[in-house]
């Protein structure tokens, strides 16, 4: 039998073209450990990635929903999967993680979903959350123009870290320590000055400093795209000698 533990990109859209013209699918990426089930930001479309998934995969057995930060492309199906995760609102389990910022001014969760779920936590710089089998901790805040995190998740002997939206910035490798499997948001394919998201460039960089033993890239924008990703990720790989990999939709990575 397949590996039970896994992490599967239910979608690799980055950005807003990306996303509303659904070049790649926006679902978020499922991470399973044990018995343990968690997605990570529900982009539109998450619902309908999720069953149409195979291995099967079922919102009821969620035990918590994080999410990096507010912007659409990470948190379009985050109430419809909040609702699926409580069973229509009727049981209340699951948590969810999210930046205090989406409950802000114009809260991303509805409030009846805020109720049905046991607890809405807050993630902050060095915050850090049991779930079940799994550790999640958020060492660093990144560079974005809204609150959001670096997550890192610890199973058994794995450390994952996902990147999300950022800037590059100096330290970021010195958060993010040492990590088994590197996931990092590449919008662009060269550096765009202003625009606080990472390139392929800044990505390497990443990748060089950190020394995962595999890195992913995904959420790619339209510059990525057009450069085919898996064709960057096999010349990475050349050059850093580091298992790096372009995710795609519905791609599943096993763990141990
Ligand atoms: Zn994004
Ligand atoms: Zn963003």
């Amino acid at each position: 039998m397949k590996s039970n533990n896994f992490i599967k990109f239910l979608g690799t859209a980055g950005a807003r073209f990306v996303t509303i013209n659904q070049l790649r699918a926006s679902g978020g990426i499922w991470i399973r450990y044990k018995n343990t089930n968690i997605l990570v930001d529900p982009g539109p479309g998450s619902l309908v990635r999720v069953k149409q998934s195979y291995p099967k995969l079922d919102p009821a057995n969620l035990d918590a929903i994080v999410l990096t930060h507010r912007h659409l492309d990470h948190s379009g199906d985050l109430n419809i999967m909040t609702e699926a995760m409580t069973e229509g609102a009727r049981k209340k389990r699951g948590v969810l993680i999210i930046p205090k910022d989406s409950l802000g001014r114009e809260p991303v969760v509805l409030s009846f979903l805020r109720q049905a779920v046991r607890k809405v936590h807050f993630l902050r710089e060095k915050a850090s959350f049991k779930i079940k089998d799994i550790r999640l901790s958020s060492p660093c805040r990144l560079d974005h123009s809204v609150e959001n995190y670096v997550l890192k998740f610890n199973f058994g002997k794995t450390r994952l870290c996902l990147v999300s939206d950022t800037k590059f910035f100096p330290h970021l490798a010195k958060k993010i320590n040492k990590c088994d499997i590197l996931i990092i948001n590449v919008v662009f394919y060269n550096p765009c000055p202003g625009i606080k998201h990472l390139d392929y460039f800044s990505a390497l960089k990443l990748i060089e400093q950190v020394r995962p033993k595999k890195a992913i890239i995904t959420h790619f924008g339209i510059p990525m795209l057009r450069k085919n990703p898996k064709r960057l990720a096999k010349l990475a790989k050349l050059k850093l000698k580091i298992d790096v990999l372009a995710a795609e939709d519905s791609m599943l990575v096993a763990i141990k």
